[in-house]
Order: structure tokens, then sequence, then C-alpha cells
């Protein structure tokens, strides 16, 4: 922030009603994240409410931790508890939090660059803050923070030593990109470009485009590719001349920008207005990347950069991994990998990702200096305080300056004067079944060190992500009423996409319940850290054991598995909770109605028995000709209910709709919903807002040249029809890629075009055809995922989504990321 204040001001400016004050504390730093409160008595809490969360819930803990200022829901807010708490009660926390974050850019006197378009926002941002950070002290929004939240969070990061920030703009509906401009009020803006994917939210793009472009409203300057033809219309149609900045490839414009490949690398050829001619040279290749560049090249010219030291920030310019990513490490250690930036917003966002992990052993921080503007001794201040506040046990600091951290965290920091002296000091072998966050600036190289702590694989990953997993369970939650509870499947290894990580995350997003197949599969996630309840549905008579000491809660679907469970329970002297399966027409397990009778009877007799659940599984919620035979289970399962609960003097909790019974008979929802695939992205209905997952990947080990009639693989099933080339893929059907999908059935991307598999697909290879191909060994190679889907693949071979997701093998690397 600009400068601190208090309470007061703070109320004159935002407005709201001041229903206590408590304190006089100044406010240096701005919270809306109750597990990052920052400064303590000199933050300041707003309390959010989302989908997934409501921020009032968290008051109590945040006061707890020494936080006296917070801006409340009027309805929410009450000083019962808070005695010395300052309380600010407005009607919306949301626009509160805007108009605080638009109140510190208008003291900002600095010059603010707005970023928007559809692809390479972030990419435009993080480049352009390098290149120009070699001069100007910049602030920039951390990660891809360009929401409605994230860009006041970002705005707020502005601090009076800033002379420049960076800031990027996402929309999705119209009427965003208005406020967002209020908050950001650009002096230069970018436009990257007009995507063609799909309108979400818009009637089509021109309404869209129209909508992006409200960003520069009062901007100096736009810059923007004249090569894109609508965009430069609507721009030009808007926005006078002068306020212009175009480039292309064709002379014309502001500034011609062509490209020139060379070996290993491009050169872009600049030629300015005057005929000026400069040349700058990078190591990318890609079309993407070379626009990203000659956005930043413009950017900078704009700022009154000279071409020499722009091209000197170019050509250190590297790929930017911009995710956060979670893999397993050697001796069961966990690694987050964030080896690409390191500044103190980018450390703070990944520090919450940290703790959102399972816990392990210890939690530890590896991490290089810090680039970030501003006096040291402040900037090391401000790490060890996030360090403390995240529990870290132990630093390992890389660098110069770091040192500074030793006097911060005394014994729990150990500094090394660059990466390689770390990874030969032996250090790192004594991390055993811990969390590491390996946090560094690009120039220390640290992805040395995750190499080193991580176990190899070959080749193959089934790479989950976190976000989607988070998108697809509110999309079910936004279906359901608010007191509906959410039971998730995390059977078959959470349909194979990892059952402790993907539990682990469940339970951070505070789902009800969790089921399991097998008592195994429960013993694992309370191994793992699991404590919600889960449900274990097919126990087997030798786990009973088990299923009391791991606190696990038996499905029941018999009278003489009943007797069995409860003789045991009886003579352990212990009591146990049950869910009673009732088989409305699945006729699978379940009580049938006949059963119902002698089930009261030893319900009534078995009083250490707790029914905790009562549930049906539809056998058809998935097609709508099944609609009648599903209502008439429906209404099955309410009497057989209602009749067992004759028996008891409580009532547990029903439930009976799976993923596709959600969308089709919300009028069932009972107490519980069963959420299994459509949480990991497969569609049942038409629930086309669900986000896949995982994405199956492997790389390409070798590229052959054959003759027209050589064949391929076993059984030389496989023949050219040209002369041409084939690639061998490090997957077989032990990986779980379907030998069926051999033969021309099935078709992997390489560089988003499609390759068929050609002949027998092997137990741990197969071969697809790449004749005419620009393609290499190591290239990536999408089994499934980004535009090749499941649904469509599995239907190739007459199978459905569920058995390819649990074919997958374990010895496939699952590897988690959030981006
Ligand atoms: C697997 C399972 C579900 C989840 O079904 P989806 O079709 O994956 O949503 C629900 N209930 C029971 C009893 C199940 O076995």
């Amino acid at each position: 922030m600009i400068h601190a204040f208090t309470i007061h001001e703070l109320a004159n400016i935002v407005g709201g009603s001041l229903i206590q004050t408590g304190n006089s504390h100044a406010i240096e730093h701005i919270s809306t994240d109750s597990r990052d409160i920052g400064l303590g008595s000199k933050s300041l809490y707003i309390a959010l409410k989302g989908v997934k969360f409501d921020g009032h819930e968290f008051t109590a803990s945040v006061y707890d931790s020494g936080v006296r200022n917070f801006i409340l829901n009027e309805n929410q807010a009450s000083p019962a508890g808070f005695p010395d708490a300052n309380i600010l009660a407005v009607s919306d926390t949301l626009d509160t939090l805007q108009k605080i974050a638009a109140w510190n850019r208008s003291e900002f006197t600095g010059t603010v660059i707005g970023i928007t378009g559809s692809n390479g926002k972030t990419i435009v941002k993080e480049w352009l803050g390098q290149v120009v950070g070699k001069i100007h002290l910049v602030a920039k929004s951390p990660k891809s923070y360009n929401s409605q939240i994230g860009v006041p969070l970002s705005v707020l990061g502005i601090n009076a030593y800033h002379k420049l920030a960076l800031l990027e703009a996402g929309i999705s509906r119209p009427g965003e990109m208005g406020k967002l401009e209020e908050i950001i009020r650009p002096t230069i803006g970018i436009l990257t470009n007009l995507g063609s994917a799909h309108q979400e939210g818009f009637k089509n793009r021109e309404e869209k485009l129209k909508e992006k472009i409200k960003l520069f409203a009062g901007s100096q300057y736009v810059v923007y590719r004249k090569d894109q033809r609508e965009v430069a219309e609507m721009l030009e149609g808007v926005f006078s001349a002068d306020r212009l900045i175009a480039w292309s490839e064709h002379p014309g414009t502001d500034y011609t920008l062509s490209i020139k490949r060379s070996e290993g690398g491009s050169m872009i050829l600049l030629m300015k207005p005057d005929l000026t001619l400069y040349t700058f040279r990078t190591d990318f290749t890609d079309e993407a990347s070379l626009e990203n560049l000659r956005h930043v090249i413009v950017a900078c010219l704009t700022l009154g950069m000279g071409a020499e030291a722009i091209d000197g920030g170019i050509q250190e310019l590297r790929p930017i991994e911009m995710r956060l990513t979670l893999k397993e490490g050697r001796k069961r250690n966990t690694i987050i990998d964030d080896t690409y930036n390191n500044d103190l917003a980018g450390l703070s966002v990944a520090l919450d990702f940290l703790l959102q992990q399972r816990p392990k052993q210890r939690k530890i921080l590896i991490l290089s200096d810090l680039l970030q503007a501003g006096e040291n001794r402040k900037v090391y201040a401000k790490v060890g305080s996030l360090a403390q506040q995240h529990d870290i046990d132990l630093i390992y600091g890389v660098g110069e300056n770091i040192k500074l951290l030793d006097d911060i965290f005394p014994g729990k920091c150990k500094v090394y004067p660059d990466t390689v002296s770390l990874i030969n000091s032996g250090e790192l072998e004594a991390l055993n079944n811990d969390l590491i966050l390996v946090k560094g600036a690009r120039k220390f190289e640290f992805e040395k060190i995750v190499n080193h702590l991580q176990e190899k694989s070959h080749g193959t990953v089934l790479e989950i992500n976190l976000n989607a997993l988070a998108h697809n369970y509110n999309f079910y939650k936004k279906r359901l009423r608010p007191e509906t509870k959410i039971m998730v499947m995390v059977k078959a290894f959470a349909y194979g996409g990892g059952a402790v990580e993907i539990a682990n995350h469940l339970q951070q997003m505070k789902a009800d319940y969790l089921a399991v197949a097998y008592t195994d599969e429960g013993i694992y996630l309370r191994n793992h850290g699991i404590h919600l309840p889960i449900m274990v549905l097919n126990p087997e008579r030798e786990s009973f054991s088990h299923l009391l000491k791991y606190g696990l809660d038996p499905v029941v679907y018999s009278l003489p598995f009943f007797k069995s469970l409860a003789q045991f329970v009886q003579v352990e002297k212990a009591t146990m909770k049950i869910h009673l399966d009732l088989d409305t027409g699945m006729h699978r397990l379940g009580f049938v109605e006949d059963d119902l009778l002698e089930l009261g009877r030893l319900l009534t007799e078995s009083s250490f028995l707790e029914v905790a659940s009562m549930y049906t599984h539809l056998a058809g919620a998935d097609e709508s000709v099944h609609n009648d035979f599903s209502l008439s289970q429906l209404d099955l399962f309410t009497k057989m209910y209602r009749e067992i609960e004759g028996f008891l003097n409580y009532s547990p909790l029903k439930h009976a709709l799976n993923s596709a019974g959600i969308i089709r008979f919300p009028n069932y929802q009972f107490d519980m919903v069963r959420l299994g695939i459509g949480l990991y992205g497969i569609g049942v209905n038409e629930d086309t807002e669900l986000q896949p997952i995982s994405t199956l990947k492997t790389s390409i080990s070798q590229i052959k040249t054959l003759k027209k009639g050589q064949t391929i693989g076993y059984g030389r099933k496989g023949v050219m029809g040209e002369n041409g080339q084939i690639a061998t893929l490090p997957i077989g059907y032990a990986d779980g890629y379907d030998r069926r999908f051999g033969n021309g059935v099935g078709h992997v991307l390489i560089k988003g075009e499609k390759a068929s598999v050609i002949g027998n697909v092997c137990m741990d290879m197969c071969m697809v055809d790449v004749t005419g191909m620009d393609v290499g060994v190591g290239d990536e190679v999408i089994i499934y995922g980004k535009g090749i889907s499941l649904k469509e693949i599995a239907g190739k071979i007459g199978t459905i989504p569920y058995e390819l997701l649990t074919n997958i093998s374990n010895r496939v690397k699952r590897v988690y990321y959030s981006d």
C-alpha cells in the first residue's frame, strides 16, 4: 500500500458504519485470507463471501492471531467476542475491497500498465517485469491474479517506492471490465490478442472485445497488434489515432517487427517510423512466444527504453512455468516446484499452497535471494514473518542477501552461496517424509535442486489440475441446497487421480464425507492424514478390527452381514457408526423390503451400532429413458427408510444421488449426495461447464523412417502405406493404454496434431504414425487431456471414461498443480 491509514480515514473513503472502535492502530496490510494475516494488529481483515467459502467463518481465528481491524458484511457483523477490535460494517465487502484498491491506485503517481487479452497476459506481464525491472522498481500482480478479487489485491501490492506497476485484467462476463478499469486506470494499455476460444459468458467475440477494451478508457496509449483485423478495427473506431500504438509484421504501422528464424533461435527485426533498424535475439521460435515478446518490446519502447537495453533484457528471458507443481520426491518427500520467480507476493502465494497440502513431518523452505525492490533488511524481515506464520521448520537459503535471514530465523536457517554448494553439501539427503517448497529466482537454476530431490519417472505422467477439481466441486455445490452435505467417492484411487492428494484437497474444501470401496483404501487415507469421516462400501469380514482401529464406517447390506458385525462389535465392547444400503432396483448389494422387519429387530437390540446414514443407488441416473424407473427407486427408498426410522429414536442422514442424479433429480437431494465421476470432470449429462482434471502425457522416445510396406510391432499388424516416419512412445497397456487402441483405432496429439496408433499396442510402448509432421525426440505427447477428450476415446473402444481413468497404472507418476 502507498500509505498507512486508520479505520476512521477508511470509513470516510469507503462508507459503511463503524459499529465498534476499540483501538487506534494504523493499518499497513490488508488481507482477505485468514491464513495470511500479515502484520497482526497492523492488518485489516476483509471477510469475503464466495461459493466455496465464507470469510466470516474465520473472523474469530483471525482475531485470535492478533488482527484488530475488520470489514464485515452488515448482516454478519457483531462486536460480540471482539472487545478491542475496530469493526466496519458494509453492505458488500467485495465492493469495499475494490474501493480501497481504487483509492490506493489514485495515490500512486508512477506509471501503470494494464494488460488484457485472451492469451499471453501473464507471460507478457512477467517478461515485461523482468526487462523493465532492471531499470525501475516494479510492482506486479502475483501469478495470474486478474479477477474481481485478484486485481484489487494486486493493486494493494503497489507501494510508494514503486515506479511502475504491471497489472493484468481478466473477465468472464459483461460488466466486469468497467469495475477493473476503475481500479487499475492504466496509463498504458496492452491488448495481447483475441483468441478463438468459446465465448463463455458472452454473446460473441465482438461483445467480448468491446468489454475488454473498456480497460483502456482513460489510457494515454494502447499497444496492439494490427495484424488481427477485428481488434485493429474496433480499437481504431473507438480511440483517437494519437493514443494508439500499433505494431505489425508488415510495414505501415508505428513499429514493423518481422521475424527471421535462425539456427537455434529467432531474430526479431524492428523498423522504427524513422526507418532506423534494430535486431533482437531470442531462443524462442514458437509463434506465441514471439508475439508476446513483440508486445514486450513495443511496451518498453513506449516507456522510453533504448533498444540496446531492451535487447539485453530479452535475451535473458526463459519460458515461464507459471504454475505451482506438486511432485513426489525421493524418500517419501513431497516437493512443491516453484523455480521460476521469487518475490514477496509470489512467496506468499506459494506458502499458502504449501499449507494446503497434507501434512508431512516438517515444512522445509528452499529459497534463493529475492528479486524484490526495497530495503533488504525489511524484505527479509517480511520473509521471516511469512515463514513464521506458515510454520516453516527449516530454511535452506541460497545467495548473498539471504544471509540476513539468519538473524531473523536463528538456528532454523542454513545459507549457501550458490545452488551447487547446497546440493554438494549433502544436507538435502537428510530430508525424509518432509514437505519441501523449492522457490528460487530463475538465475539460481533451482530446477537442479528439484531434479536432485525428485523420483525419476519413465516419461509418462498423469497431471492433475487442482483448480479444475475445485471448479468442478463448486459446480455441483452451486446446484445443491446450502444444507445438503456432499460425500465424495474416492474409491479406486480416486478414479485413478490419486486418493490421498485428492482426499486432502476435498478436506480443504470442506467436503462432508468420503467413500472408498475397501477397508484397505480407507486405512491408506487415515495413514496419510485424512480425518474426514470415511464410508467403506464393501468391507470384508476379515477387516472388522481395522474398521474400529482406523475409525472407518462400514456399509451394512444384508442380514447375515449385520449379525456378524454386531457380534464382533459387542465382543469388543465398542460402538460403531454404520451405513445401510437399501436395494431399490440396482440389484447389487443391499437390504430388500422383505428384510426390514428383521432389520428393525436387530437394530433395536444393537444400540451400540449407530446408523449414520441410509442410502440407495440409482441404476440409470445417466439416461433419461430410465427416468420412470429412477423415480420409482426414489419412491421405494422413501418408503423403506421411513419404515426403518420407525425402529430408531433418531434420524440418520438419507442420500441417493450420484453425479448424474444431482443434475437430473435436484428435488431428491435428501440430506446428502454422493459425488463421483463429475468431480473428475466427466459430465454424464450435458454438464459442459465441467473441466477435465487430468491429462495423460508422455514424450517421444525415438523416431524411425520406414519404407512403404515395412511392418511395425508384434504380429506385424502395422504396415506403412507410404514411405514415412513413426514415433515410439513409452506407454503401453501395462500403463493403462488399452490394447484396443491399436491399429489405427486410437490417436494422440503431438504439437496439436493428431497421430494415429500404428500396429499393436505393446506392454510398455506403442507406435504412432508421424509421417509429414514436424516432431522430434522428447516432444510432448498428449494421450488425453486438452483437445482429446476421454469420453471420445472411451467411445472408440466401446467403454466408458470410468474404466480408462481407473486403469491408469500406479507406475504412472501423478503430478498435481495449481495454476
Ligand atoms: C461409485 C458410486 C457413486 C458415484 O457415482 P458417479 O457416477 O461416479 O457419480 C455413488 N454411489 C455409489 C454407491 C457408488 O458406488
